[in-house]
């Protein structure tokens, strides 16, 4: 028989029938002007508000900064959360930023290479100079395997080369196609097991 949604508890003969619960994956284009944590002390748009599931909590894996756009993921999956995060499996994450000036590729090859942050020295990355643009500045390709705190804001601004805006473009495998910003998609089963 049909089920009505507002039942919580369903008993067969007395014996109350407990269903496996899926998680809940989601791909989210975050505009600027959003943070990408679940409690903001000053109040400000939160990612979680974009996505509004009833009766589903869902966390941001990892962290975008406040005035950064592009590719977020929030689930409820604990286990995505924890491998996604952790430095040993060095998921790529690649970054379109737009900064200042035209860097030398002496700069590029510095990037690649590593510079020295506050928590140790940036592992080796990928970087494309991908355009220059009129009224000096250019556009950057960015793929990196960490994610220490502003990381590519850091790494750009240390080779003279400060960012204007960043854009989280993959993570994965996974890409911007179809959303715009503030969209979201549920990822598939199979897109979660990729990740994993
Ligand atoms: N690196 C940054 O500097 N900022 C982000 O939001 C993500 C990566």
């Amino acid at each position: 028989m049909k089920v009505d949604p507002g039942v919580n508890r369903i008993c067969v003969d007395g014996r109350e029938v407990i269903l496996p619960r899926e998680n809940t994956s989601v791909l989210l284009y975050k505009p600027k002007g959003y943070v990408s944590t679940v409690r903001d002390p000053q109040g400000r748009p939160k990612v979680t508000d974009l996505v509004q599931l009833p009766g589903v909590r869902l966390f941001p894996v990892g962290r975008l900064d406040y005035m950064t756009s592009g590719l977020i993921i929030l689930t409820n999956d604990g286990e995505l959360a924890e491998l996604m995060t952790h430095p040993r499996y060095g998921i790529w994450k690649t970054y379109h930023a737009l900064v200042a000036g035209k860097p030398t590729s002496a700069a590029l090859q510095q990037m690649r290479r590593g510079v020295p942050l506050p928590e140790g020295r940036s592992a080796p990355a990928k970087v494309r100079l991908l355009a220059v643009l009129s009224g000096g500045r250019s556009l950057l390709e960015i793929s990196i395997r960490e994610g220490k705190k502003r990381q590519v804001r850091k790494m750009c601004s240390y080779v003279g080369h400060p960012v204007i805006e960043l854009k989280r473009t993959r993570i994965a495998f996974l890409g911007l196609h179809g959303l715009r910003p503030g969209e979201y998609r549920f990822l598939s089963r199979i897109e979660v097991e990729r990740l994993k």
